[in-house]
């Protein structure tokens, strides 16, 4: 059988740095305990644009569409902000979410111990939280039509349009028990069925799919802004929390900042399952190409090395290296290793981004 493949896009500014230090784990992977990849890499973003005149190539996008899962770094600077919009290096991003159509947006909230200090809620709140957010991504009130701004009378008035299909719900639906599946088996759903239609169809899809498909999940629905208390008030009380993309957006980021740095948080994009059963797979870090910081060793790899975490889990089923590399991860963090971002507690130790990288390889080493 041939080896699964991967298709790393490492992007502009930081992306580079911090996916030079997931090579080392992909080569430990191969060395190590013989998971191998076919890995090709490619240009996306701005630097695309430099070579070509587009943020992504049709060649590109083609084998984006036929490797196993794609792993992006991170895409634009300074340099491209005055570009037309139609070749800004985002758009590549763009392109690739909505081409292989990657409706299920994955982000976790997990809490590394060693770091339990630097969230702004009290420790015993986020110690230990693992929790997943599923925020829906191509629909909703960020595409439905009509929009727009139009002149009524005298005045101009702003218009969008929440809408979600049947199936459109459904599939996410399905997404997040399945995910639920491989976690703690519990589904919290969000959404406003009290004062929205679109919510109260929501509710009911995801109370169908449950009932008829996914009945050993446990299934609860909360309204949106009562989530949000929640997720503040014990976060713990979450497994997997699936939403539309309008709510989503903002409980993924709160959930996300429950735990510390933006340098610490991976991603995952999801599309519908392709002929060899594996879903249509986009894994990257939430943060950006950091320009202030790119060059200078000063960037924190773990939200990228934790994006190949999800795509060990989610797109090879390898669940149990997913978590020893997690496991690597923290337990470096527990030695004390910090990069830039995460300096400020006493006793720590700076390193660049190559010695977390190294770091982390050692670890997993200690891990056999
Ligand atoms: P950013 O995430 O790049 O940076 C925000 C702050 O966090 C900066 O101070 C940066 O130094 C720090 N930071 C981010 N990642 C870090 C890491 N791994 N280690 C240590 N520190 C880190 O967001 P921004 O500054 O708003 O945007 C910069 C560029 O990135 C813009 O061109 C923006 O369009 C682009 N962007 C791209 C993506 C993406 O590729 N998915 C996402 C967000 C922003």
């Amino acid at each position: 059988m041939s080896n699964p493949s991967l298709l790393i896009l490492p992007g502009d500014g930081i992306g580079p740095e911090v996916m030079a230090e997931v090579r080392k784990v992909i080569d430990w992977y191969g060395a190590k305990r013989d998971l191998k990849f076919d890995v090709s890499e490619d240009l996306v973003g701005g630097c695309a644009y430099d070579k070509h005149g587009t943020p992504l190539t049709d060649e590109t996008m083609a084998k984006a569409q036929e490797v196993d899962a794609v792993l992006l770094g991170a895409v634009g600077g300074p340099k491209y902000d005055n570009l037309d919009f139609s070749v800004k290096p985002e758009r590549g991003l763009l392109r690739l979410r909505k081409e292989m159509d990657l409706f299920s947006n994955l982000r976790p909230a997990q809490c590394f111990d060693a770091l339990a200090d630097f969230s702004s809620l009290k420790k015993d709140v986020v110690a230990g939280l693992d929790i997943m957010i599923i925020r829906e991504l191509t629909s909703g009130v960020y595409f439905g039509e009509p929009r727009g701004i139009i002149k009524e009378g005298n005045e101009r008035v702003g218009i969008n349009t929440q809408r979600y299909t049947e199936s459109e719900i459904a599939r996410v639906a399905r997404s997040a028990f399945e995910l639920a599946r491989k976690r703690g088996n519990k589904v919290c759903s969000m959404e406003k069925a009290n004062v929205m239609e679109s919510g109260i169809l929501w509710r009911d899809v995801v109370q169908e799919i449950h009932d008829a498909e996914y009945p050993d999940v446990e299934l609860s629905h909360m309204y949106a802004d009562a989530g949000a208390m929640q997720l503040t008030r014990w976060p713990k009380q979450f497994d997997v929390i699936v939403t539309d993309n309008l709510f989503g957006d903002l409980l993924s980021d709160l959930a996300a900042m429950l735990t510390g740095s933006l340098g610490m948080l991976p991603s995952a994009s999801l599309g519908l399952p392709m002929a060899n059963g594996r879903p249509k797979a986009l894994y990257e870090p939430v943060h950006g190409s950091a320009p202030d910081i790119a060059g200078q060793g000063k960037a924190n790899p773990i939200a990228c090395i934790l994006s190949f975490a999800m795509a060990l889990r989610y797109s090879f089923d390898e669940g149990e290296e997913a978590t020893r590399l997690e496991e690597a991860v923290n337990a470096v963090l527990a030695k004390g290793l910090r990069t830039a971002d995460l300096l400020g507690e006493e006793g720590v130790q700076p390193v660049s981004t190559a010695e977390m990288g190294d770091a982390i390889v050692a670890a997993l080493d200690e891990s056999l």
